[in-house]
């Protein structure tokens, strides 16, 4: 279906931070597919796992035990405030998942009333059809009616509203710590303090949605751990897998007492092959060093990116965002800027409120930052014609 207005570029190699597109050219990638292929192209050290397991068991069923899945289970569980995961193929499974997980500790504690979900405005939770009626964007909705009940929506960023929203009939508060889709926009560390007390206050669940912020893009595993407050449920998916479907919902104990056995399943979710590639991500994430490297590199080309706004005010008015997940809230089309880059040889990708996405693999080093920043200094002159 074309459901995508695609661009007219395929690649047939990729290596690190680059892709070697079929036009003959490199590109750096500072898109990695949306997020996801957080330690680049043809890592060895997943290609070796991935190569590895697909000799020996690709799936069997989750009837089954899964030693592999049992192992990065309790490696995540070891690594965040979590007690239990269940894992899926992609974030909207996993935010299906976690959205039954909300009601159904309700359901189970004999409060089957509370089934409504507070949401944010600008959020995005997939392309399902829970996860479009969580996401309430009407571009995503236009169309697919009549969308699962039980989702408001208030203000990113407003604790009142929030307050404001609750009511008997509320079982927990979905919101992405960094909204991705909406503009790059990460929550203050108030605002996700404040989000743990009024849950804390009115016995609600809180769920993030880290489907994109998770795995290491912000420098820590997740990024609700700069706040230093936890959720009760939490999505994870994109860069799991590092470009092999993976997602996870994460649950403390408490959260997950409903999801006995029967329900809740899936197919696919957590078999061999994906475990295997999930293990081996977080063998990365989880070396010493490697998050500290990450911050590093990420204040590296934050700052860089500072320098950019102040150079050409006319084209790109802020950097936003945390970690190396960062956005250049442009003055001229988001999308002009991106296919400018695009010519300079760096991948970008949109995001809403007219930003430029940048989402460089983790393992990207210092000389690649200031390749990337030439190129987006030459891009901007182009579009700005002008150095402000
Ligand atoms: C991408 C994304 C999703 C949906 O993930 P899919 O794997 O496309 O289903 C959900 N939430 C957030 C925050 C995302 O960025």
């Amino acid at each position: 279906m074309p459901v995508y207005a695609r661009i007219d570029l395929a690649f047939e190699r990729g290596e690190g931070a680059y892709l070697f597109g079929t036009d003959g050219r490199r590109y750096l990638d500072f898109a990695s597919g949306i997020a996801v292929t957080m330690l680049g192209h043809a890592h060895p050290h997943l290609v070796k796992a991935l190569t590895d397991q697909a000799g020996k068991v690709w799936h069997c069923s989750n009837i089954f035990r899964i030693p592999e899945q049992e192992r990065l289970a309790e490696r995540l569980v070891a690594a965040s405030f979590a007690d239990t995961v269940f894992f899926t193929n992609s974030g909207a499974e996993a935010l299906e998942c976690g959205i039954k997980t909300v009601r159904k500790y309700h359901s189970a504690a004999g409060n089957p009333q509370k089934t409504r979900i507070i949401c944010c405005e600008g959020a995005f939770h997939g392309r399902t059809m829970a996860t479009i009626s969580a996401g309430g964007q009407k571009k995503h909705t236009d169309g697919f009616g009549p969308l699962l009940e039980g989702f408001s929506h208030v203000a990113f960023g407003n604790l009142n509203e929030m307050r404001a929203a609750i009511g008997d009939e509320t079982a927990g508060i979905l919101v992405e710590p960094v909204q991705g889709e909406g503009g790059i926009r990460p929550g203050s560390q108030d605002y996700l303090t404040g989000l743990r007390e009024i849950c804390d206050e009115y016995g609600l669940l809180l769920f993030f949605d880290e489907v994109q912020c998770g795995s290491g893009r912000t420098g820590k595993l997740f990024a609700h751990e700069w706040s230093g407050i936890a959720p009760d449920v939490l999505a994870t998916a994109k860069g799991m897998g590092g470009g092999f479907p993976v997602g996870a919902v994460l649950a403390t104990e408490k959260a997950a007492s409903g999801m006995t056995a029967g329900a809740h399943g899936s197919t696919f979710g957590g078999n061999q092959l994906a475990m295997a590639v999930g293990n081996a991500v977080m063998d990365v994430l989880m070396e010493d060093g490697f998050l500290d490297r990450v911050h590093k590199s990420a204040e590296y080309l934050r700052e860089s990116l500072e320098r950019i706004v102040v150079k050409h005010p006319d084209v790109v008015e802020d950097v936003r965002g945390m970690g190396t997940m960062l956005g250049l809230k442009c003055k001229v089309t988001n999308t002009d800027l991106i296919d400018r880059l695009r010519e300079e040889g760096l991948l970008a990708v949109g995001s809403g409120d007219n930003v430029a996405r940048l989402a460089p693999p983790l393992i990207v080093d210092n000389a690649q930052i200031d390749a990337a920043v030439e190129m987006i200094d030459r891009a901007c002159a182009a579009l700005g014609g002008g150095d402000g």
